[in-house]
């Protein structure tokens, strides 16, 4: 078992390095890590931001274990040079479409939620965001109409392949949890969304376990903070799972907690292979000061342990441990405490 090892900037040094002692910790048989430059820090080691001895190591292992890329002072760089470049290139050369974003409350966090603490307490759930599709990567322009006025315009689509395979991901999610699975879309006004729909329909049929249901978007925003508890597993698009699942992360607490996995169709001898990462960036702000919450980014190595490497028990082990650590009071500064990164990390290790 390979895990590629993908630190990256900033605070990304500080998390993934925590998150890897708490691999170690584990003492797993057969595993060996991996470790490779990305984003600003490999720019500026081998001139580009993601380096094709880094693509390669990336390819080769079973998962990935990535930090965040970014920093200051990159935007005068040419656009396939910027640190983001990095992320987006791994997505796309490795074909991870489908963004896997699991929203729970943790015990004794309902005070750092956006909600009411007795609807916060409801949310458990997966948001799965189509990642290749959408509005991202369509034509785009701003043109000069003939009468002088500018008209910018973004070209929405999906095909039906695109939708089936993320459909399939999303209805397995749901057999491994609550069964039920709602499709987010804007069919009363977009044609990709009655596409969308009509294929997840279609993609029903070989799950007559899952319940399926439909919401538009905008009502799903609503439901959201209203009843999250109505909520299993949410699948959408890409432009729609982009602000979705912001909107969930605030419901459960901070930035610094939540964790991501980018899946694709490749199966390893092990599991799916992926790519894991916390949904927050390198936060130079706080970089290299001991400052970063770095549950976020062990979380991230346990949805590893158990999509990639199918080790379901040492997953729900560091889950375990973390929601440990927080119920007994070990909060970052995003939580409004004061464990630092090292300590957050030894905390967790303690409890596995
Ligand atoms: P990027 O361009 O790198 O994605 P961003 O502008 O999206 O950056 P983040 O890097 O996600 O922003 O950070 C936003 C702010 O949240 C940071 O300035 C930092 O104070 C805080 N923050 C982010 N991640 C953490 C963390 N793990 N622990 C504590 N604070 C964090
Ligand atoms: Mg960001």
């Amino acid at each position: 078992m390979k895990i590629a090892v993908l630190p990256g900037d900033g605070i990304g040094q500080e998390v993934t390095q925590e998150a890897v002692r708490v691999l170690e910790a584990l003492d797993l048989p057969g595993l060996s890590l991996e470790w490779a430059d990305v984003g600003a820090t490999a720019y500026r080691a081998h001139g580009h931001p993601l380096p094709p001895a880094t693509l390669e190591l990336a390819r080769g292992a079973d998962a990935i274990l990535f930090g965040a890329v970014g920093d200051f002072d990159c935007d005068h760089l040419e656009r396939h040079l910027r640190p983001e470049q990095a992320i987006l290139g791994l997505r796309s050369e490795l074909t991870l479409f489908a963004n896997l974003r699991p929203a729970t409350l943790f015990d004794g966090l309902e005070g750092m939620s956006a909600l009411r603490p007795e609807i916060a307490r409801q949310i458990d759930l997966v948001i799965v965001r189509e990642l290749n599709g959408d509005v991202y990567f369509g034509d785009k322009a701003i043109e000069t109409l003939p009468d002088g006025e500018r008209r910018g315009w973004d070209m929405m689509s999906y095909t039906e392949s695109e939708v089936r395979r993320i459909a399939h991901v999303a209805f397995r999610a749901a057999r491994g949890r609550k069964e039920r699975l709602c499709s987010v879309d804007k069919a009363n006004v977009l044609e990709t969304s009655q596409l969308w729909r009509d294929v997840v329909i279609e993609v029903a049929k070989e799950y007559p376990d899952v319940t399926l249901d439909h919401m538009y978007v905008d009502n799903a925003a609503m439901q959201l903070v209203k009843n999250p508890g109505q909520f299993d597993v949410v699948v959408t698009g890409n432009l729609f799972g982009d602000i979705l699942s912001d909107q969930a992360s605030m419901c459960v607490g901070s930035i610094g907690l939540l964790a991501s996995a980018a899946l694709g169709e490749r199966q390893t001898e092990y599991g799916t292979f992926g790519l894991y990462e916390p949904i927050h960036g390198s936060a130079p702000d706080i970089a290299g000061q001991d400052k970063a919450n770095p549950m976020a980014t062990i979380l991230s190595a346990a949805m590893l342990l158990r999509h990639s490497l199918g080790l379901v028990d040492q997953a729900d082990c560091i889950e375990a441990a973390v929601s440990g650590a927080l119920a007994d009071g070990v909060l970052g500064l995003d939580l409004g405490g004061e464990a630092g990164t090292r300590e957050i990390g030894d905390a967790v290790i303690s409890r596995l």
